[in-house]
């Protein structure tokens, strides 16, 4: 392949007959509403079709418009939000639905350029959401995008690498169709090629409308294609959480900081030492007999290995003070409204007749 990409108008008409007879369809977002086109583009960021299918439809029968979901309380969009991960997705959502509202009198903007002003909406996103909506000719690159261009041109790079990344970006574009209205059909069918057919492992070449042209199926390098990332750290991390009760059966949680673990979560007060904890617990009145150590709790997230230790502690016959960490008591009936950890949620779940 050379620097410049060459355009290759067989690869576009193939792909968008190819998605039209064999691609996705009847997915709930697959409509013209850019509203809707943009919420699933933003659940669908690293998280699978599947679990978006379950997630999806709540989410749009709570805030059908985007005028709905930027009048909604944040704690609430986190709430339905709880077990997707990566919540600053779920936080950049409503500061873009605000913008949307303040900025665009409450209509999405049509170009990619001025989709990408929008918080959390990256230049892939945009292009998606000005194509399938609004039939621009814009192209996306995610992950699975950058692999079929990989193997299909033998694009022999780092993915990670910026320059590498700019020449897929110009070699998507020369793969372009020519006609706008076939736009939705395209890239949808880049998305479905990727997901169904040219899979990480075992792609199904035999099924590929591209197989009689693609270059590492032809030169047997499809298995070194692309080429892999060097592998992320995971670190390991212990927490302890200190989980309280009240008289009244009610959790204590506070709300974490925008940003690290769990931002803007609602959580139990949650320490990385154990010494940090009983001085926590002291705040409480509490002393480290009055606390009993649970089973220890282990998560995993992308760069993080987290093993968490619940302390747990009863009211006893006086109401534990609450003034030294910002705060709110929640009974178990009211845990559903507030936005909580996904391993946290599990935990007060499986324990809720004992602790409660
Ligand atoms: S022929 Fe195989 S490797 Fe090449 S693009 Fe198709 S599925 Fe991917």
């Amino acid at each position: 392949m050379n620097e410049q990409a060459a355009p290759m108008p067989e690869f576009a008409l193939r792909l968008v007959k190819w998605q039209r007879q064999y691609g996705r369809h009847g997915l709930p977002w697959q409509t013209r509403e850019p509203y809707l086109v943009w919420l699933s583009e933003i659940m669908l960021q690293q998280t699978q079709v599947a679990t978006v299918l379950d997630y999806y439809p709540r989410f749009v029968a709570t805030f059908p418009d985007v005028q709905a979901l930027a009048a909604a309380d944040e704690d609430e969009i986190l709430g339905l939000w709880q077990g997707l991960g990566y919540y600053s997705r779920a936080r950049n959502l409503h500061k873009a639905a605000k913008q949307v509202v303040t900025e665009f009198a409450g209509r999405f903007p049509r170009s990619r350029i001025e989709l990408q002003t929008l918080c959390g909406v990256g230049r892939s996103t945009a292009a998606a959401i000005a194509a399938f909506c609004f039939d621009a000719r814009e192209t996306i690159l995610d992950g699975n995008v950058k692999r079929v261009l990989c193997r299909l041109l033998v694009l022999d790079g780092d993915i990670a690498n910026k320059k590498f990344e700019e020449k897929l970006w110009c070699t998507a574009e020369a793969l372009l169709p020519q006609d706008a209205a076939d736009m939705p059909a395209y890239i949808q069918g880049l998305m479905d090629l990727g997901a169904t057919v040219c899979k990480r492992s075992k792609p199904v070449c035999c099924v590929c409308p591209m197989n009689d042209m693609c270059l590492a199926r032809a030169q047997d390098r499809i298995a070194e294609l692309p080429r892999k990332k060097t592998a992320v750290m995971v670190k390991n991390l212990s927490l302890y959480w200190l989980v309280l009760r009240n008289r009244d059966g009610a959790v204590f949680l506070h709300k974490r900081p925008a940003k690290g673990i769990w931002g803007g979560l609602w959580c139990v007060p949650c320490v990385d030492s154990l010494a940090a904890l009983y001085e926590l617990a002291a705040q409480f009145g509490l002393a480290a007999e009055d606390l009993n150590e649970g089973a220890e709790i282990s998560h995993r997230l992308t760069h993080r290995h987290l093993f968490m230790v619940p302390f747990t502690a009863q009211a006893g016959g006086q109401p534990i003070e609450s003034t030294a960490v910002a705060g709110e008591w929640v009974s178990p009936d009211n845990l559903a409204a507030y936005g909580i950890p996904k391993p946290l949620h599990d935990y007060l779940n499986a324990v809720q007749s004992s602790l409660f």
